[in-house]
């Protein structure tokens, strides 16, 4: 009898802890995270690969959606567009514009938290490799756009990918990730807008 009630309590202490963990999973992965925008003409390897980057490297979930912005608006115009487009609860915005060639390669307003790259004006003209570094690039500015929405600043280092690349060989130089301090930076913001990163 005494064995009984003491495996009976063993069991329902078992299930009270399992859903305060899954309590608290649910609670640190909230689902904020990054809407990631296409407009226009961009290839699905690129949308994955920046897809891949962002959820891995800036430890959020994205969350990728269609976007259309009339070829006449400019990029910081397309901002509040972009904003409006925004998964309910995600922090920021990225956009890929693959249609608007003359947009520059990263445009940021932060009052909406919205980032746009400029797909086409990171295409490389020469190369075997052109395919792959021009992904490469988008994957770069697309983590460079997304963390300066959201509050971040540039940074001098040249292997941070915060750096704003004047030339395409800084560019392809740079680091896909941030520099440490940047990334001290990162956390303590997400911890700002209520968010734990999700670490995968
Ligand atoms: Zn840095």
């Amino acid at each position: 009898m005494i064995r009984s009630f003491l495996l009976c309590f063993v069991l329902c202490a078992a299930i009270g802890v399992g859903s305060v963990a899954t309590g608290t999973r649910q609670k640190s992965d909230s689902g904020r995270g990054v809407t990631l925008l296409i407009a226009g003409d961009v290839s699905q390897e690129v949308v994955d690969r920046v897809k891949e980057h962002l959820s891995k490297r800036l430890f959020l979930p994205v969350h990728v959606k269609k976007a259309q912005i009339p070829v006449d608006t400019s990029a910081t115009d397309s901002a509040l567009l972009l904003e409006n487009l925004r998964t309910p609860g995600d922090l920021c915005s990225v956009c890929l514009a693959g249609h608007h060639l003359m947009w520059p390669a990263v445009t940021v307003v932060t009052k909406h938290r919205v980032g746009i790259v400029g797909v086409g004006i990171l295409k490389p003209s020469t190369g075997k490799d052109r395919e792959d570094r021009h992904a490469l690039r988008v994957q770069k500015e697309a983590t460079r756009a997304c963390c300066l929405s959201l509050g971040l600043r540039e940074c001098p280092f040249p292997r941070c990918v915060l750096l704003n690349a004047l030339n395409d060989e800084d560019l392809d130089a740079k680091g896909s990730t941030p520099c440490p301090p940047c990334q001290k930076k990162y956390y303590e913001m997400l911890e700002d807008y209520g968010v734990k990163p999700v670490f995968r």
